[in-house]
């Protein structure tokens, strides 16, 4: 599942096949690559990044694309005489320069238009969790205007904070040793900062490559505390890990329901001392 380490490695791999190329066709079976792709058709692009789970293709003339990879969407980059692996017919967006391909498959947003307006909709997004210092004071302050009834929810909405998604989102609650059904409410700043910082610094971790951890293995079946390992044992305590699917979004959640208590109602009012 791409999460924010995901989409900045991709942005690096996409950004050394398209920076300073001129896009020689611009094709795909999304919408919004029918409608305007011929805009960015014979534009050099100048720059790829990456924001929270947004990535964004710059062109000169001030164009630029988003894709937004949801669940199931990826990038690629092939060489022009490439087979390619799977079908043309899923790609949404085909980024094509005499060099090499740039193709995004069943990613459900793509949006192409003028660099300032793609900002202004990338521009509600929390700051981003893979940046170097992300302001935690800020985050916190957002986190407190979220409407999240769990701190699991919040861990996913991106309008506090960018590039948690659901495996981080466990992984997280673990190692800060919280319940997904926690409310925001019950958690005072400190705690609300020290999520934040977990997930920047596991994000970070990850951003260089190689399989994603959490736990320092970068090896198969232990590289997560929690994640994917319902009825297992916890590798801290031993008691089987559970799953809880909530939220709007019906996110499966993994966690140890030893390891993560719930706040009590004695334990909360110490926690907001
Ligand atoms: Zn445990």
């Amino acid at each position: 599942m791409p999460e924010g380490d995901t989409l900045h490695r991709a942005a690096a791999r996409v950004g050394a096949a398209l920076i300073g190329r001129r896009l020689v066709t611009v094709e795909g079976t999304h919408r919004a690559v029918a409608r305007d792709g011929r805009r960015l058709t014979g534009r050099t692009v100048t720059g790829v990044e990456a924001i929270g789970k947004h990535l964004l293709v710059h062109t000169d003339g001030g164009w630029t694309v988003r894709t937004h990879l949801g669940m199931t969407g990826r990038w690629v980059v092939l060489a022009p005489d490439a087979p390619w692996r799977t079908s043309p017919g899923k790609a949404r967006l085909v980024l094509r320069t005499a060099e090499a391909i740039a193709v995004c498959f069943a990613a459900p947003t793509v949006e192409i238009g003028p660099t300032s307006q793609v900002h202004a909709t990338v521009g509600r997004l929390g700051p981003d969790l893979v940046d170097d210092a992300p302001p935690l004071d800020t985050i916190v302050t957002r986190a407190r205007a979220s409407m999240s009834p769990t701190v699991a929810d919040l861990l996913l909405d991106q309008q506090v904070a960018s590039g948690v998604g659901n495996v981080y989102k466990s992984e997280v609650l673990f190692l800060e040793r919280l319940a997904p059904v926690t409310s925001p409410a019950d958690l005072d700043d400190g705690i609300l900062a020290a999520l934040y910082r977990r997930a920047h610094r596991l994000l970070v971790a990850n951003v260089t490559g190689g399989q994603r951890t959490t736990t320092g293995s970068r090896r198969p079946g232990r590289n997560y505390w929690v994640y994917g390992r319902a009825g297992r044992p916890c590798r801290r305590c031993g008691a089987p890990i559970a799953s809880t699917t909530h939220g709007r979004h019906d996110r499966v959640t993994y966690w140890c329901p030893t390891c993560q208590p719930q706040p009590s109602a004695s334990s909360r009012s110490t926690v907001n001392g």
